[in-house]
């Protein structure tokens, strides 16, 4: 986070979306004293405000922004100024219809929701670009303003258009890449299915189709429409920049979210920002949580980040709605400040009374404040008021886990051996290093690996040449790799590395994967296990490799089925490093084991004596210790320390209440 930030904004941020514009004036008095209340420092501003600035195509309508910003500036409370161009006005559309976005299947959507565009559109572009930058040249130095907010949750609701000015921006990209169709026709395998093309303008986007579509085709629009959504990012960002440089500039990334290319973008951003929102109804909401978290980290680089949004309570977009238990919103919001968060915001600061959004919770329920979730948001804030010490800290990390959207994109499309979800795999694999007190990284297969001590590569289906040898090259040099299933089979044009699965690894890992054998949604396929005693044999699930060994060592084996007796995990030494495979996906404690024995070899500490729900992770010198439970747990923690949220000091033995969160530091 920038100097200019730390200097508005001392310690952690909190606070939420405030739309003063969907109120009477005579409540921002009110808004302004229970922020103060609430400890609330910062605040993000006019996020869809685009037609209540430019009701006309003119200039701003700003006088009721000017008057709440500056009620914001006279309360010290910062500023995340929004450029308002996430929902084109109904006057925009009207003057430029092509701006509505189009679905593969050739449907205009309409006009009457939220972010409503196409990106290629020039139209959209312009009068985005126009937007900001009077809101810069209006703004650039206000006293409040700590920090631009371009647009909202790009990708969101439309993450790609198929409109024909959005095909011509495609066959733009493509020719920047290819350059000539015959490099286009071999890359997407055009001698299949009839496909050569010969002229540019025959190339379309990956429309509804008879049946699959080109899987080449559909990885490179899944490219050019997160480079398109960038693009859109990047203008409003230089525009902001004519007149207001120096102030950081975000935009607010949804979490887990396949259309975007988070290390791409985050690389552009000046702090990076993301939207959570768990199901509370999910048992594992923290998991999820803490996945999103170390992810936003980790695609910045281990910079501090921002929860631009969380619900304070209930959402209102799903088919079932639960409210968060009481302390959740405590919880997961210090769960994001122990993994690197330096600003706990949500949407929004007052819960609508209209509109689409109004059963959404807010700070500020429709009950007032005689109510749960306001006494929870002023405790939440004073809490953060005593975790300064902590904001611009990092968040150290030995593990990584290997994530490629452009894997990501190729790995969930049709036409494979099985369909597989890598959220769902990711969580597999994450899972017993959270309840490990493991913290990890998630990086970019060509990123800098030197750091961790274990990288983790589940279902990476697409590398690239660099990112193989970068593994491979990693565990030469002593690290320790688990490559599961389903990785390393094709290039960056989706073509298979032929002669035996995974090519670029079969060294690596001292096998060769002969061919494919996954199981049917809720089949499993018994294990024997060789590991060491006390390790019980488990089951196998979703997938099943045929692997011939070449030097690597089994640790299970089907133990039924027509692969009875082969191997389904192995291990190899490589280079000063060992190498480990997962040929299926192992039953949660087999996973277990097999993770701990992997972060053994590598020299982690893997905890078995977490309560399961306990999470722990270090930032700088602090240990936050967050239960997830609903009912009170003790354990031991070992040795005494002071916790920074009551000034007590605990240990060696602990008791937490129902989500009950503990910062330690040295007693001194
Ligand atoms: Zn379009």
């Amino acid at each position: 986070m920038s100097r200019r930030e730390r200097q508005a904004v001392r310690g952690i941020g909190y606070g939420g979306d405030y739309n003063p514009e969907q109120w009477p004036e005579s409540t921002w008095a009110e808004d302004i004293r229970l922020m103060a209340e609430a400890g609330v420092n910062l605040v993000t501003v006019g996020v869809f405000s685009w037609s209540r600035l430019q009701p006309a195509p003119s200039d701003l309508t700003a006088g009721w922004l000017d008057r709440a910003l500056g009620l914001l500036a006279d309360a010290g409370i910062g500023v995340d100024l929004a450029t308002g161009t996430a929902s084109p006005p109904p006057w925009l559309v009207a003057a430029h219809p092509e701006i509505l976005p189009v679905t593969a299947d050739g449907r205009r959507l309409a006009l009457g929701s939220r972010q409503h565009y196409c990106p290629s559109v020039p139209a959209f572009r312009a009068a985005a670009v126009d937007l900001a930058s009077r809101m810069a040249r209006r703004y650039a130095g206000h006293p409040a303003v700590t920090m631009w907010h371009v647009s909202n949750e790009y990708g969101c609701h439309v993450p790609a258009c198929y409109c024909e000015l959005s095909a011509e921006a495609f066959r733009d990209w493509l020719r920047a890449r290819y350059g000539e169709l015959g490099r286009l026709n071999e890359a997407w395998g055009g001698a299949v299915w009839s496909q050569d093309y010969t002229s540019w303008d025959q190339v379309q986007p990956p429309r509804t189709t008879p049946t699959f579509p080109n899987p080449a085709q559909h990885l490179d629009f899944a490219r050019f429409s997160s480079d398109e959504l960038l693009a859109c990012y990047r203008a409003e960002r230089e525009a902001i920049a004519v007149h207001s440089p120096g102030t950081p500039v975000t935009t607010n990334f949804l979490s887990l979210f396949r259309p975007l290319d988070q290390f791409r973008w985050a690389a552009e951003l000046d702090v990076v920002a993301v939207d959570s929102y768990p199901d509370p109804a999910d048992a594992e909401a923290h998991l999820l949580s803490a996945m999103t978290c170390d992810l936003t980290r980790s695609v910045g680089g281990g910079r501090p980040w921002v929860l631009m949004e969380q619900a304070p309570n209930a959402v209102n977009w799903r088919p079932v709605n639960v409210p968060k238990a009481p302390g959740q919103y405590r919880a997961l919001s210090l769960q994001a400040v122990a993994r690197g968060g330096d600003a706990i915001l949500s949407f929004q600061w007052r819960a609508a009374a209209t509109g689409a959004e109004k059963f959404h919770s807010g700070m500020l329920p429709h009950a007032g404040t005689d109510s749960r979730v306001w006494r929870e948001v002023v405790r939440l804030g004073a809490d953060l008021g005593l975790l300064a010490p902590v904001a611009g800290c990092e968040v150290p990390a030995e593990v990584a886990l290997l994530l490629d959207w452009e894997s990501w994109w190729a790995l969930e499309a049709d036409s494979h051996p099985r369909r597989l979800r890598l959220i769902e795999l990711l969580r597999e694999f994450y899972r017993p290093l959270f309840e490990a007190g493991v913290t990890v990284d998630f990086a970019h297969p060509e990123g800098d690996l030197s750091g961790y001590r274990l990288v983790l590569v589940p279902a990476l289906y697409l590398v690239s040449d660099a990112g193989a040898d970068n593994v491979r090259r990693f565990a030469a040099t002593g690290g320790t790799v688990l490559i599961s299933f389903f990785s390393g089979i094709v290039d960056t044009s989706e073509r298979i590395r032929l002669g035996g699965y995974p090519a670029p690894w079969r060294d690596l890992l001292g096998l060769r994967v002969e061919e494919f054998a996954p199981l049917p949604d809720g089949a499993v396929v018994r294990l024997d296990s060789v590991l060491e005693a006390g390790e019980a044999d488990g089951s196998g699930r979703v997938w099943q490799d045929v692997i011939d060994l070449r030097g690597a060592d089994p640790l299970l084996r089907y133990a039924e089925g027509h692969l009875a007796g082969q191997p389904a995990a192995t291990s190899h030494p490589y280079g000063g490093g060992e190498a480990f495979y997962l040929g299926t996906l192992p039953d949660r404690a087999t996973l277990r084991a097999l993770l701990a024995r992997a972060c053994h070899r590598a020299g982690v500490a893997f905890r078995t004596d977490l309560p399961p729900g306990v999470e722990m992770v270090r930032r700088g010198g602090c240990l936050f210790v967050i239960s997830h439970l609903d009912r009170p747990v003790e354990f031991e923690l070992g040795g005494k320390s002071l916790d920074l949220l009551t000034s007590d000091i605990v240990g060696p033995a602990v008791a937490l209440g129902p989500r009950g969160i503990l910062v330690l530091t040295a007693r001194d």
